[in-house]
């Protein structure tokens, strides 16, 4: 049995949007810069796909930013509030401790350059406060950047809460959408979203492509120069066949989302259950506020590392961390951010189901991982002292 539940790092691309690609390439083959009408049909197919992009959450067309992904359009992001934050003399960004490192990096970057960064906490449910936040609003307040969902533990923030107290207080508002857009209704005017991060092969388009949403006013720094594409906010041909692979995906997945998220909560519950039967084993993060696909565990007295290797050993495909640390040591910040100390946050599993999953395969998901963790529980020294009361049990 083969079974994906690695959908959090990267999603299969959907048959629609492979097809609306080749299609792209073949018939669309001028570039959107020439001026015949080869390029102009191009150029054409370009613009339908912002506004229909646009329409999909609830933006207008001049207010999407095309990019090579969800790091890119975050980098994009910070990096131009920040600028706009210092013509004003204000140097103060506020974020939270589990953002993708794509925010978490380019923040200590900026801090580099003389900007002061607050990073809230997120508790043990992995939530955001919104008194919290008031709290830390200053008036050299610039920017507000928080994510809709988290990759790792798949909690929901209180982004319109959050939006509306931003605009309340004249601060701009990003959020990293990247695992919330096609997921979980976004509506950036209802929400008072400034600016936001998507990326297309979170939502089953294609690798390479997303898109980042601004709100109009907000003026954009140019992170790469050259050619007057995009209007002179990023240089570069732009990728056509992406993005119409990435509309062809967002229109499909928003189409479907109450269906989806039924049919992955259902299974996403009965996991959690199956592996609550776990002797001394957690789910992190909060069980209602979270993504209908994920989710995440850790167990005590094993190495995530190897659990991951004997689920792909049973034909599972799953994570320990995000993708984008695994590989590292160092026990995810999220995990860590959340209250769990290192030992218990390396003995984790993060499970993100896509709406393919049948109960069959959550049934056997529980019976490998129930499997596993006990047969490397059998060998495992710390596993030993646990039982012997040499130490102390974290999770009951
Ligand atoms: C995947 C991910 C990113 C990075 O997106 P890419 O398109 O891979 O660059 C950023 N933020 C979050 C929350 C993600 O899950």
């Amino acid at each position: 049995m083969n079974i994906y539940a690695d959908n959090a790092a990267t999603t299969k691309i959907s048959k629609a949007a492979a097809q609306a690609m080749t299609e792209c390439m073949e018939e669309y083959p001028g570039n959107p810069s020439s001026l015949y009408s080869l390029g102009q049909r191009a150029k054409e197919k370009l613009e339908q796909s912002r506004a229909e992009i646009a329409a999909l959450i609830g933006a207008e067309p001049r207010e999407i930013l095309f990019t090579s992904g969800g790091s890119e359009a975050d980098n994009q992001a910070l990096l131009s509030a920040a600028m706009i934050g210092k013509r004003k003399g204000k140097k103060h960004i506020i974020s939270s401790a589990f953002e993708h490192h794509a925010i978490l990096h380019t923040l200590k970057k900026l801090e580099k350059n003389g900007f002061e960064v607050t990073l809230l906490p997120v508790h043990e449910n992995g939530i955001v406060r919104v008194d919290e936040l008031e709290k830390a609003i200053r008036e050299d307040t610039c920017l507000v950047t928080i994510m809709t969902a988290n990759n790792e533990i798949g909690t929901i923030q209180p982004i319109s809460e959050i939006g509306a107290l931003c605009r309340e207080r004249g601060v701009i508002f990003h959020t990293d959408a990247v695992q919330a857009v096609g997921h979980i209704p976004i509506d950036v005017r209802a929400q008072n979203i400034d600016m936001l991060s998507a990326s297309a092969h979170k939502f089953r388009g294609p690798r390479g492509t997303g898109f980042l949403y601004f709100r109009k006013g907000i003026v954009l720094s140019n992170l790469i120069e050259g050619g007057a594409q995009e209007r002179g906010k990023r240089a570069g041909t732009e990728n056509l066949p992406g993005i119409v692979g990435m509309t062809t995906a967002l229109r499909e997945s928003i189409d479907g989302m109450d269906a989806a998220n039924a049919h992955k909560a259902e299974i996403r519950d009965h996991l959690i259950e199956g592996l609550s039967q776990i002797p001394h084993s957690a789910l992190n993060g909060d069980a209602e506020k979270r993504l209908s696909g994920n989710v995440n565990f850790s167990f005590e007295g094993i190495e995530g590392e190897s659990l991951l290797i004997l689920l792909d050993q049973r034909g599972i495909s799953a994570s320990s961390g995000s993708a984008c640390t695994s590989g590292a040591l160092d026990p995810s910040h999220v995990l860590l951010s959340i209250g769990r100390i290192h030992d218990v946050a390396h003995g984790s599993l993060r499970l993100s189901i896509g709406d393919d999953i049948t109960t069959e395969q959550a049934d056997h998901i529980i019976k490998s991982v129930k499997e596993v963790v006990e047969y490397l529980r059998s060998f495992s020294p710390v596993w030993r002292d646990l039982m012997t009361g040499k130490r102390e049990f974290i999770l009951k």
